[in-house]
């Protein structure tokens, strides 16, 4: 398989040069040359596989010509055999119509860990191919910085250092963090804020002497390999629900637009998808850029879904380019215009293209609440917030009934509760506990390095301290 840049003039590259590039090198997002499609009875003989099986099958067209079948499945049951229950990720019935794909049983509670844990193993696989040694920089206000050290821990030629703001994430997100002990993990504590932390990363990436003996990478949500394994749920839960043999909606909290796109890659590839909700927080960009067809970024706003309080998404290109026909040079020009002036118009094309499929909602504050409410007596299940929202955004849509109550109606629930104990709490009076397999973190020993907030402190702790340096 090829991929191709959605800015057009990166070159060409192979799924493995794509896991290790992550963005184009036009400053493009990399995406399949064509969508494989599956027919409706290879749909149907994936009904029944292990979930490591089944995402084998469906990932393979993607890593044609970089991984063989056996390589691809043992790398599928290495990652998907360690999940914290044995369906990796299992449907939960609300009522009639309304469900919950539990997405959260990856070691960090998160569903970033599903993407992440894989995306680790295809680093190491692809760098001993090499004979390379990668060393992962980032910045984290909490929950991705968790889960991409638990994703490269223990690995023998990643390393990654990760810089979050001292004193200024949860406990449970620092310790998550904190207390993985693996020689190639190193936890660094930046005075100032997150924007501060984020401002060494991007430094370092442009820094000759960070560069020169660093062979740099970084895990952010624009790396193709992740959205690809996001796909595999859909069909998972599809299948449960009788796909092919019938259509099923999802809701998706969403922010950088990685999760719900999955979900179009999927339809994409024959999986007979009705509906896709991109279910937003009052930070709202993509809900009015598919209602009115303005895409423009204004601030952000702090709410109780941190993992949504996004300004831009970067992904929402990926449907641009494909929704508006492929053009890359034309894709180039409107993404430079939005750079230059925070907002863009979409064609006619990609309006229509995405209004195909995509429908879109938002919850403010109050109404996330009342989905939590309705979860916990409705049901009996504590859902967190981000959750929430898409569950929020599910049942006014259904109510609409732009979504028919005969179709099956999944919301992904993107995080444990337990990640969010303060606002869950708040709105349903009952306080979530983490699962016994994590349950022991405030008793782990942490182990960080505390730098103050200038720059040339982190770039020179992190030389002194890769083992993958050379020179
Ligand atoms: C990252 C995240 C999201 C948003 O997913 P995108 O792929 O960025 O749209 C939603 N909920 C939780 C809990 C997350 O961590």
């Amino acid at each position: 398989m090829q991929y191709v840049s959605t800015r057009g003039s990166a070159p060409a590259l192979d799924f493995e040069g794509v896991t290790l590039a992550g963005l184009a090198s036009d400053g493009g997002l990399y995406v399949p040359a064509q969508w494989p499609r599956f027919t409706t009875d290879e749909i149907r003989a994936m009904r029944g596989l292990a979930y490591p099986d089944l995402a084998a099958r469906v990932m393979a067209p993607f890593v044609a010509g970089s991984l063989t079948e056996d390589e691809l499945s043992a790398i599928c049951h290495a990652v998907y055999g360690d999940f914290g229950h044995a369906a990796v990720t299992p449907l939960v019935q609300l009522d009639q119509q309304h469900w919950l794909l539990e997405l959260f049983h990856g070691p960090t509670l998160a569903f970033k860990d599903v993407a992440l844990q894989l995306l680790g193993r295809l680093f190491e696989t692809f760098l001993e191919r090499r004979g390379e040694r990668l060393t992962i920089v980032g910045a984290t206000s909490g929950d991705t910085g968790s889960a991409a050290i638990q994703a490269v821990a223990g690995l023998e030629r990643v390393e990654i250092f990760m810089l979050h703001p001292r004193g200024r994430v949860s406990d449970v997100q620092r310790r998550q963090m904190t207390t993985v002990r693996a020689p190639n993990v190193h936890n660094l504590a930046i005075e100032g804020s997150f924007d501060d932390a984020q401002a060494h990363v991007k430094r370092m990436f442009t820094d000759g002497d960070v560069t020169g003996r660093l062979n740099l990478g970084a895990v952010n949500s624009i790396n193709w390999a992740r959205l690809m394994a996001q796909v595999v749920y859909y069909f998972a839960s599809a299948l449960q629900l009788g796909a092919p043999d019938r259509t099923v909606a999802y809701s998706v909290p969403t922010g950088n637009f990685g999760d719900v796109f999955a979900g179009y890659v999927a339809a994409k590839m024959g999986l007979p998808i009705e509906r896709l909700i991109v279910a937003t927080n009052i930070n709202d960009i993509l809900h009015r850029a598919l209602t009115s067809g303005d895409y423009s970024a204004g601030g952000v706003t702090p709410t109780i879904t941190p993992s949504m309080d996004i300004q831009v998404s970067s992904n929402f290109e990926r449907l641009l380019f494909d929704a508006g026909g492929r053009d890359g040079a034309a894709m180039a020009e409107q993404m430079r215009a939005f750079e230059a002036s925070k907002a863009m118009a979409l064609t006619n094309a990609q309006a229509e293209g995405a209004a195909a499929l995509f429908t879109s909602a938002r919850a403010d504050q109050v109404e996330t609440a009342r989905a939590l409410q309705w979860a916990y007596r409705a049901a009996g299940q504590v859902i967190d917030p981000h959750t929430g929202v898409g569950l929020h955004c599910a049942l006014a849509v259904a109510e609409a009934g732009t979504v028919a109550a005969g179709v099956p109606l999944v919301t992904l629930a993107t995080a444990h509760p337990a990640k969010f104990p303060d606002a869950v709490e708040r709105a349903i009076g009952v306080r979530p506990a983490l699962p016994a397999r994590v349950g022991d973190l405030f008793g782990r020993a942490e182990s960080f390095t505390e730098l103050m907030g200038d720059y040339a402190a982190t770039r020179d702790h992190v030389l002194d301290n890769a083992a993958g340096s050379h020179g």
